[in-house]
């Protein structure tokens, strides 16, 4: 059994919600959302002060007047507006860092409960029993349909192929704490991926597995579109290597074209000609060798100063006794 952290209990959690068109699910997530609270606060698990806070990514519908509503008959909800859409990663973001300086502990999930809110128990016990982060991780998946199942999971192994620190399954159904949330207000940078940077915090970490279920109404909010824009964005923030890759391209032309100078000499030994064409073959492959090169050289020092601009803070410190 581990050791409960007593000088926790009662924290304060928020619960934080992006919404962008979320008119036909926000009656039902509420609803859900509010008994779930009320019955955490009952066991004392969480203080009176715990709010949901559902942040409007600048909703075209109804979404910002349901929010304004759900504030005024139950204190338990408060909004934030952004000024226009700006992506769940940014609406997630700009909720956490809102309620940073509010909760010791905020918990993020989607506006259509696809994560199974029951989950929240038990990441409430990892949060007691010392952790910072607490991740919720898809153990199955049978509601989503084929293509974005087996799209999601090729995602996660490519990123952690790339070099990427990505927790597989894990989408942002996810507890943090204050601290954890101190130390993640310190990364500035505007390409946004959190399910990579989170991982990159440190501190002590636990999962809860969960049942990814169906949407409760409405349409999914991730066409496409929007889905490889995110796969893009998490492979390109968190990896330089598809540039390493354009140098070893360039390498391996090189090696190839030079082994095939080798063969066409030992012909040329042999008797056979050293044709124009022969020639040609070696030069094209020598000169799209050497652009290569060349490119993915450029490349490396161009991914430094991708990293350099970002400002990541070169460490965090966890405690110091004096
Ligand atoms: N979302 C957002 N801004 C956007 C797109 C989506 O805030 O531009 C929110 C959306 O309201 C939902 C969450 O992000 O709460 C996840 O979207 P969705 O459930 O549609 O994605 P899916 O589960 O289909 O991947
Ligand atoms: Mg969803």
């Amino acid at each position: 059994m581990e050791q409960l952290r007593t000088d926790r209990r009662g924290s304060t959690l928020y619960i934080v919600v992006p919404c962008y068109n979320e008119e036909e699910a926000l009656p039902e997530t509420s609803k859900t959302l509010r008994e779930k609270m009320h019955a955490l606060m009952d066991r004392g698990l969480i203080s009176e002060e715990s709010r949901v806070m559902l942040v409007n990514d600048g909703s075209s519908d109804r979404t910002w007047e349901l929010i304004c509503k759900l504030h005024e008959a139950d204190r338990l909800f408060c909004g934030v507006c952004l000024s226009r859409n700006r992506g769940h990663q940014n609406a997630l973001l700009a909720g956490l860092m809102t309620a940073k300086d509010r909760a010791d502990m905020t918990i993020s999930m989607d506006a259509d409960l696809q994560d199974d809110v029951n989950a929240v128990d038990e990441m409430l016990e990892k949060y007691y029993a010392g952790c910072e982060i607490v991740y919720g991780v898809r153990s199955a998946r049978e509601k989503d349909t084929f293509f974005k199942r087996s799209t999601a999971e090729g995602f996660y192994k490519l990123v952690a192929k790339l070099g990427g620190e990505i927790v597989y399954n894990h989408a942002d159904y996810r507890l943090m704490s204050k601290t954890a949330l101190e130390a993640l207000s310190e990364y500035s940078e505007v390409n946004l991926f959190l399910r990579g940077i989170v991982p990159m915090l440190g501190y002590q970490t636990g999962t809860v597995a969960y049942e990814r279920g169906e949407r409760v109404a409405g349409e999914s909010k991730y066409p496409l579109k929007k889905m490889l824009s995110l796969a893009v964005e998490g492979i390109t923030s968190l990896s330089a290597k598809p540039m390493r890759m354009i140098f070893w391209a360039g390498a391996g032309s090189l090696v190839t074209d030079l082994v095939l100078l080798i063969v066409f000499l030992i012909q040329a030994g042999c008797g056979s000609a050293f044709t124009g064409t022969k020639l040609l073959v070696f030069l094209v492959i020598l000169f799209g060798g050497l652009g290569l090169t060349g490119l993915g050289v450029v490349g490396e020092y161009v991914g430094k100063i991708y990293l350099e601009v970002k400002h990541r803070p070169p460490f965090i410190i966890k405690q110091i006794v004096e």
